[in-house]
């Protein structure tokens, strides 16, 4: 038995951070009840976690209230590639709104920490470069990708309102492009499709001309400083960026994938879809400073690591 042993709730824990979140506290000795609606993530995510007497996973959708017993939560539920939250963005507000009032209200009552997993889309189509969290965004409130953005941003707003109003313990991230194994194949984020295409010989679809720029942090890096966040003092509420800094244009991306995979792949170029944002970049200095957090793995070795996952399940 281990001491510090706590009853953790991992909501959206059958996606694909989720999953290697659930991994995680296992492996650190915790109780975690994995919550999912399977919306967009899968049990074969967390079926090699089933066996575990400390895991427990529950369908379950945080638009609908809950009622169990826990010590801390990590809201993760919202479907996060474009293509899956824009499948049914009105479902996707509601995740992100309703889930959070469901999951702040849960935490109000059993006393639990609560973590919001929000995103560097609240910054939008951003006016600053680097972004840091001080900066309020350039979000479109009616556009496709609003869904999400404003839905993310709502969230926010709630967290902060019952910290000051209720004096929960809060712990909000701002994720920036993760990628890694476990990602959904089909979900048209950038680095999942950019592998799949090459490893079926497909043309690599760039959007736009590809000088567009994202900042790739690998999933360990990420679930890391996740944890440091959650057992950091509770007067750290955050907003906090977590990411990588290394910077790529879409197109340098596609060549290095292909570089990597190799074969006859050609890249071609698509239409931008509608509100892309041009440039982004985190600032990690405050979580540098508060968390001792920075990511370890390069781009380089992230790519080897996601391209061999998508190997193997690829056949
Ligand atoms: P994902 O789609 O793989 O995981 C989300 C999980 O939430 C899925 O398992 C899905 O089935 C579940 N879910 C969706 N709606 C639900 C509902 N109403 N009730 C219960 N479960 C629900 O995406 P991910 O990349 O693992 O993202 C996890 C979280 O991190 C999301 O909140 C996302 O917004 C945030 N985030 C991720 C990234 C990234 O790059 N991966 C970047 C920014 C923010
Ligand atoms: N993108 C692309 N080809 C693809 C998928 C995405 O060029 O097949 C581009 C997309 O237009 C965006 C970037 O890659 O500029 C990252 O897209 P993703 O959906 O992964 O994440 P987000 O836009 O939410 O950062």
């Amino acid at each position: 038995m281990v001491s510090n042993r706590k009853r953790v709730l991992v909501t959206g824990g059958a996606g694909f951070l989720g999953s290697h979140l659930c991994e995680r506290l296992l492996a650190a000795g915790h109780d975690v009840i994995c919550l999912d609606n399977f919306y967009s993530g899968a049990k074969d995510n967390v079926v090699h976690l089933m066996d575990n007497p400390h895991f427990e996973l529950m369908r379950h959708d945080v638009t609908f209230p809950l009622y169990v017993e826990v010590d801390e939560i990590y809201n993760l539920a919202c479907p996060a590639s474009p293509i899956h939250y824009q499948r049914d963005p009105v479902q996707t507000t509601k995740t992100s709104v309703h889930g959070a009032i469901n999951m702040l209200g849960l935490a109000k009552r059993t006393k639990a920490r609560i973590f919001q997993a929000s995103t560097s889309e609240v910054y939008g189509d951003p006016e600053i470069h680097p972004q840091d969290e001080s900066y309020w965004g350039r979000v479109n409130p009616i556009g496709i990708r609003s869904c999400y953005d404003e839905g993310k941003r709502c969230a926010e707003t709630l967290f902060f309102d019952y910290w000051r109003q209720h004096g929960l313990e809060i712990k909000v991230v701002r994720i920036f492009n993760t990628y890694g194994p476990r990602m959904h194949p089909n979900d048209g984020r950038v680095v999942s499709n950019f592998i799949v295409q090459a490893l079926r010989g497909q043309d690599i679809t760039i959007y736009g001309d590809g000088s567009q720029t994202r900042s790739f942090c690998y999933v360990d890096d990420l679930i890391e400083g996740f944890v440091r966040f959650m057992d950091s003092p509770k007067e750290f509420t955050g907003p906090v960026n977590l990411g990588n800094p290394g910077e790529f244009t879409i197109r340098e991306l596609a060549e290095l994938v292909l570089k990597k995979v190799g074969g006859k792949s050609k890249l071609i170029t698509m239409p931008l879809p509608q509100d892309d944002p041009r440039q982004r970049q985190p600032d990690i200095s405050l979580a540098k400073r508060e968390l001792d957090w920075q990511p370890r793995v390069s781009l380089d070795e992230g790519l080897e690591k996601t391209i061999a996952y998508f190997r193997g399940l690829m056949g």
